[in-house]
Formats: structure tokens, C-alpha cells, sequence
């Protein structure tokens, strides 16, 4: 069978949640036995999302192969339980970048290089490097930006050539537009989604599935009035309501025949999907049996897209423990050794996130003496972890000046410092210690006991480090080194044993948190931090009122 491409582009508004809407419908293929990943080709100039400031992109999404990307691979993950790498995530920038390298190197004899064709070109090139690949039977590529815009205008063009160039059959569109509610007329309205299939039309693309996204159910006659404008059939008219969880939208696309549509226009064998697993998951996301409160404490916090794996993460672990993990969050900027009980009150986990420069520094240490002296679970990621390591050297170990030397390059005891072989790099794109790496557990620690295993692979993004010549007066105090980079000897995770559960993690295990593989660590702390909440009164009993759409049918 040669590898199916669908392409979704979307219309009228940005944030309509089309990464959401790719992610479902991989995972309905998925369930059908097709094997699928997804594609992400973002329309601005960056090479990659990885300079960006999280205000502005949200979070930086790292690949296993160390790529920085965007945040929608994480869904892609999540969803659909597979690894993407580099290729999973194309930018204008880079695609720019490679047509001028080639330019450099002679690669086009000496002919004007333009956006038609080689920039087209370029990013056909990349869609197809998947397919080629031969491990996929469908690549669902999503089209970042909205159709009309100046920047999405040659991924169009590249789109509409490739339709022509594969063949219609192997190809399909899905448009996702927005049918919003007119309150003042008690109405919705199909003009917007008619006038963006108009925009794509003039680009030479008829989307062959419009999935509408909308606040009220979509009766007949509307379904009626925007296939018969917009060119479809009544059944390529998908609704798409709000869900009370992302996790719930494979089932709601799926009620809708979404997959149907997709399996019978590509000409491909139906089966019995498989999504028990799924509607389990979903069952014990919409239905907990009790809520417990964690503090998030970063820098970021009025942006929760910085942090979306966290969050994910945390949804997963939840499921696990039977319990709705309500995030509290909690700026570091504004916190203080005076205020942090007041702030962390009725919390009975903390984990403080990870971070770039000294901003916010006092408050993430607070935070973590306060989960280290109340015995509450915590639990620290990257700078989270440093930060712990700092608290423990000052409070614990007796070196005051003790920091890392990302805020203070001339601390007394630089017990966090830079890696060596950062030290001469000056180039900020793609040049930290990306991407997977192998860390070696001790037996009998919590990590050891988390991950039921001695090597774990996990994904990394810093430029610091505990600093392997200060280290000794960690453990000599009591802390615990229990994973540890093999090759390099890296300090990968730490632990104080007598405390309930103190985990520090120099990597990003939220990365790899996935729907049928929820993270050991989180949910360990998520468990440790359900038992705090039970013998401290912060557990509340929820009803279990919910019926998930799936078990309608
Ligand atoms: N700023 C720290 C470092 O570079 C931590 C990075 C992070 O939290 N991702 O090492």
C-alpha cells in the first residue's frame, strides 16, 4: 500500500485546535491498525521553536533525537504513543535555510531560486521524506497559520502540488474552520467557513472534509447549508463541539464518523477499531473519585502552554491514582519565605518547573525548602532540580554562597555549574544538551522503584549541571545520587531518602508521558502526593456523575 497523506489546514480563526483535531484522528487510524504519525509545518521564520520565549510559543517540545519543536508534537505523542523526531516538524526557517544552503553550495546550475519552484519544492520534499520512509501507511500533516495568510501561502501551493503529484486518491483534505453562535440573532453562521473554503478554493485546494468547530450542536440544516456551499457532502460536515477533556475528542470525532469518512476516501480496508484502553482512560479522566492540589511553581505560569507537558503529564498520572490533579499556580516571582504558607496552603504536592535565568530564583527555593522541612512531595525538573540541589547545599550542607553559576557566575561553592563542553558555544539555536540520553538507576532508591528498571532513557534540554567536583558534600549530607549518566558520569537525578518523596530530575521526564504509558515518576508523585492529601485533610471526594459519549452508542 503506498503511504496516504492528509493534509489539515484551517480557516477563519487561529487556536480552533487543529494539533487536537490531528492528534484524534491518528489516533482513531491508529486504533484501525494503520500505522500513522504527523507532521507539523509552521509558517514562521525561526529554524526552530527552540529560541523562542515561552510567553511567545508556549512550551518547546524535545524530540528524542534532540529536536526543538513545537508543542503539538507533544500531542502527536501523547495521542498516538509514537516517537517523532526532526522531521516531524518543518518551519519556513528552515526550509529557507536549506534552499540557501544549496544555493551556496551551486545545487541549483546557476538558476534564479524562487518560492515557486524551490522553496515548494523544498517543502514537498520533507512531507514526502516521511512517506518514503516506508514505516507509515498515513502521514496526517497539519498546516500551522491560517489559510489567507501571506506566510502559509507557498505550504498551499506545495500542498496543491502534491495533490497533483501522488494522486488525488492518496491524498485527502480536511479543513477545520469555525461555525461561531450569533447570540444577538440566536443563530450560528456558515458565512466565515464559506468564505475560508473560498480563500482555499482561489489557492487551488477543495478540502474534501470540513470539520467545523462550534459551541452549539450543528442541526441538519446547517450541516445542509455549509456542504452545499462549501462544495461536500452533508456526511464531510464534521462537527466539533468543546470537550471537557482533549482526551475526549478521539471518541466525539469518532461519533461523528470522522474516521469513516477518512478510511472510505482513501480507499482503505475499515476495521473493528480498538479503543478500549482510550475510553477507559477517558472514563477515569472525566470521572475521579477525589481532587488534590499541586502547586506548579515557575516563572511562566500566567502562560499554561509553557508548561503543557507538565499539565499533560499530570492528567496521565491522575488517571492512574483515580484522582483530578488541580494545578495551583504559583508564580515564583511572587514568592517568599514569608509568604509560601500562605501560598502553598491546602497544597499537598509541589513541583517547581523548569526555567532559563535567575528570575523567580528565591521563590523556587522556598518552595522547595518548604516541600523539603513540611515533608510534602516534591518534585523538581530541570532548574527545579538545580534549584534543589542549591537549597540542600545552603540549608543542608552549610554553604551559604552555595548556587549555580547560570545566576551568580561568581559563587563561593558553584554546586550547579556549566557543562564543559558548553562553555566556548555562542550560537543559542539547538546548542544545549538536547534530546535522549541514558541514565543508570541505584537500586532501592524511589526513581528505582518508579521505573521498575536499572537503564532508563530520558530526554534532556539545559546547559548546567551538578558540578562533579563539589558534589561529595551532597551525599556526605545525605543526599541521594540515584540516576546517573553512564557515559559521562552526570549526576541525572537526585533523592533525599528520608523524606516521603523528594525527586529531583536534570531531564524532562514529562516529555515522554503518553496516554497508554503514563510517566513512573509522575505517577509515583502524584501517589505519594494522594497519600499527603488523605492524611491531611486536603482530599475532596468527588461525585461520579459523567457518562462519556462512547458508552451512548
Ligand atoms: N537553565 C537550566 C540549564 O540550562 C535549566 C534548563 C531547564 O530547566 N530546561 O541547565
Amino acid at each position: 500500500m503506498s503511504t496516504k497523506y492528509i493534509f489539515v489546514t484551517g480557516g477563519v480563526t487561529s487556536s480552533l485546535g487543529k494539533g487536537i483535531i490531528c492528534a484524534s484522528l491518528g489516533r482513531l487510524l491508529v486504533a484501525q491498525g494503520l500505522k500513522v504519525t504527523i507532521q507539523k509545518l509552521d509558517p514562521y521564520i525561526n529554524v526552530d521553536p527552540g529560541t523562542m520565549n515561552p510567553y511567545e510559543h508556549g512550551e518547546v517540545y524535545v524530540t528524542d533525537d534532540g529536536a526543538e519543536t513545537d508543542l503539538d508534537l507533544g500531542h502527536y505523542e501523547r495521542f498516538l504513543d509514537i516517537t517523532t523526531s526532526q522531521s516531524n516538524n518543518v518551519t519556513t526557517g528552515r526550509v529557507y535555510y536549506d534552499v540557501i544552503n544549496k544555493e551556496r553550495q551551486g545545487a541549483y546550475l546557476g538558476k534564479t531560486v524562487q518560492v515557486i519552484p524551490h522553496i515548494t519544492d523544498e517543502i514537498q520534499s520533507h512531507v514526502l521524506k516521511l512517506g518514503q520512509s516506508g514505516d507509515y501507511d498515513i502521514v496526517i500533516i497539519e498546516i500551522g497559520g491560517t489559510v489567507g495568510d501571506i506566510e502559509s501561502l507557498p505550504y498551499i501551493e506545495a500542498v496543491r502540488q502534491l495533490r497533483y503529484n501522488v494522486g488525488r486518491s492518496n491524498t485527502l483534505n480536511i479543513h477545520l474552520t469555525l461555525v461561531p453562535y450569533l447570540a444577538a440573532a440566536g443563530e450560528l453562521k456558515t458565512k466565515p467557513t464559506q468564505h475560508s473554503v473560498k480563500t482555499l478554493s482561489e489557492s487551488g485546494l477543495q478540502p474534501d472534509i470540513l470539520v467545523c468547530r462550534s459551541e452549539h450542536h450543528l442541526d441538519e440544516s446547517i450541516r445542509r447549508k455549509v456542504a452545499q456551499f462549501c462544495n461536500v457532502d452533508i456526511e464531510d460536515v464534521i462537527e466539533s463541539r468543546d470537550a471537557r477533556s482533549i482526551y475526549e475528542v478521539p471518541l466525539l470525532m469518532q461519533e461523528e464518523g470522522l474516521d469513516k469518512r477518512v478510511i472510505e476516501k482513501l480507499h482503505l480496508e475499515p476495521t473493528e477499531p480498538k479503543l478500549d484502553n482510550w475510553i477507559g482512560f477517558v472514563e477515569a479522566v472525566c470521572n475521579p473519585s477525589g481532587a488534590i492540589k499541586i502547586a506548579l511553581v515557575g516563572k511562566y505560569v500566567e502562560h499554561h502552554d509553557s508548561y503543557k507537558s507538565i499539565v499533560e503529564a499530570f492528567i496521565h498520572a491522575g488517571a492512574v491514582n483515580d484522582c483530578k490533579v488541580e494545578i495551583v499556580w504559583v508564580q515564583s516571582d511572587d514568592l517568599t519565605k514569608k509568604n509560601i504558607g500562605d501560598k502553598l496552603k491546602g497544597v499537598s504536592g509541589v513541583l517547581v518547573a523548569p526555567g532559563f535565568g535567575g528570575r523567580g530564583i528565591d521563590g523556587k527555593l522556598a518552595a522547595v525548602e518548604h516541600a523539603r522541612v513540611n515533608d510534602i512531595p516534591f518534585f523538581g525538573i530541570c532548574l527545579g532540580m538545580q534549584c534543589a540541589v542549591v537549597e540542600f547545599a545552603r540549608d543542608i550542607c552549610g554553604w551559604e554562597d552555595a548556587n549555580s553559576t547560570e545566576f551568580d557566575e561568581d559563587a563561593e561553592y558553584p554546586i550547579i555549574d556549566i557543562m564543559h563542553d558548553q562553555k566556548n558555544i555562542e550560537n543559542m539555536g539547538g546548542t544545549m544538551r538536547l534530546g535522549k540520553y541514558t541514565c543508570k538507576l541505584t537500586p532501592g532508591t524511589k526513581s528505582h522503584e518508579a521505573y521498575g528498571e536499572e537503564l532508563i532513557y530520558e530526554r534532556h534540554r539545559h546547559r548546567y549541571e551538578v558540578n562533579n567536583n563539589l558534589r561529595y558534600k551532597l551525599t556526605e549530607n545525605g543526599m541521594v545520587l540515584s540516576g546517573m549518566n553512564p557515559e559521562r558520569d552526570l549526576v541525572e537525578i537526585v533523592e533525599i531518602p528520608e523524606h516521603p518523596w523528594f525527586v529531583g530530575v536534570q531531564f524532562h521526564p514529562e516529555l515522554k508521558s503518553t496516554v497508554n504509558n503514563p510517566h513512573a515518576l509522575f505517577v509515583d508523585f502524584v501517589k505519594a502526593s494522594l497519600k499527603h492529601a488523605k492524611s491531611n485533610e486536603y482530599y475532596e471526594p468527588l461525585k461520579k456523575t459523567h457518562v462519556i459519549p462512547a458508552q451512548k452508542s
